[in-house]
């Protein structure tokens, strides 16, 4: 993000001025958490419940941060309103502070580092009509991915794959089970039923996949949050990944790799996005508009 400012323990500074220690436990270990939260007409989207998870994230890594919730909403509108955000998003970590190098938890008066950023991102509406391209990748990260961690390399390994492949987003696969995108959920649909991998460990419950299972419960479409392999997946009549920077993107086309050079392209179900899909994507746009106050 390429912003005039950024947030620093609550304050916000010139994004020049905003420095960390060398030997923060953030840049170190990735000993930290962050969000990520959406901004639709200037307002924060979801941002409750992002708090909410961050918290969660926190306890899971027994990191103290009082008054998270407060604090992160208070510190994402000050990043928006310093920003001028209208369409965009926010950017936020906390880490477990600075502290000589050991891998152990440092002394408790170590103070947590909170940080933020924020700026514009349009709505990739022209993609989100057209669909998308994916690879399909073995899961290689650990196995506590219900925390949103800083430890992202296996995600970077995956996204950057995909990409060099011409594939928008890198989907992966523990076991022959579908778990998630390397940055998003992943959701199947067959006869007519939304399926999605269960909120367990192997993957992050997406704020916009709890949305999602929302507004299709509220509108009687059949929802399971069960286990489903790559051959469901590929004889899926839909799919789509969700996340808070890509809504609803459907998926057309998937690419597998038989070795590292050789892709193989398939189109998934008509190689167009589904009704159901496009239903989804019609409600999720309603809700941005509600909540944002049109965008
Ligand atoms: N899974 C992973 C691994 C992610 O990184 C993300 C995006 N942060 C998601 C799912 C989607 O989560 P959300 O809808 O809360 O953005």
């Amino acid at each position: 993000m390429t912003g005039h400012w950024a947030l620093y323990q609550d304050t916000l500074l010139p994004r020049q001025d905003a420095k960390t220690d060398i030997e923060d436990r953030g840049y170190q270990f990735g000993d930290g958490v962050y969000e990520v939260i959406r901004v639709y007409s200037g307002e924060l989207f979801l941002a409750e419940a992002h708090a909410k998870r961050m918290e969660k994230s926190l306890r899971e890594l027994s990191i103290s941060f009082p008054d998270c919730s407060e604090r992160v909403i208070k510190g994402a509108q000050l990043l928006v309103e310093a920003e001028g955000i209208d369409d965009g998003i926010v950017y936020l970590q906390i880490t477990r502070g600075a502290a000589p190098r050991v891998h152990q938890f440092p002394s408790k008066d170590t103070v947590p580092v909170f940080t933020g950023t924020a700026g514009p991102l349009p709505r990739s509406l022209e993609l989100m009509g057209q669909g998308i391209t994916v690879l399909l990748l073995p899961d290689i990260r650990w196995l506590r991915n219900d925390i949103k961690s800083l430890n992202l390399l296996g995600a970077v390994l995956s996204k950057q794959r995909a990409k060099e492949k011409g594939c928008y987003e890198a989907i992966l696969e523990r076991n022959g089970i579908m778990t998630e995108g390397s940055s998003s959920n992943l959701f199947i649909v067959k006869d007519g039923t939304l399926i999605t991998h269960p909120a367990n460990n192997l993957i992050l419950n997406g704020i916009t996949r709890q949305e999602i299972i929302k507004l299709a419960t509220t509108r009687n479409i059949p929802v399971q949050e069960v286990p489903f392999t790559i051959e469901e997946f590929f004889r899926s009549d839909e799919a789509f990944i969700c996340g808070t920077t890509t809504e609803i993107m459907p998926i057309t086309q998937i690419k597998t790799l038989d070795s590292p050079d050789a892709v193989r392209s398939s189109a998934l179900a008509s190689g167009t996005p589904g009704p159901i899909t496009r239903k989804l994507q019609d409600l999720f746009s309603d809700l941005v508009t509600r909540c944002g106050g049109g965008s």
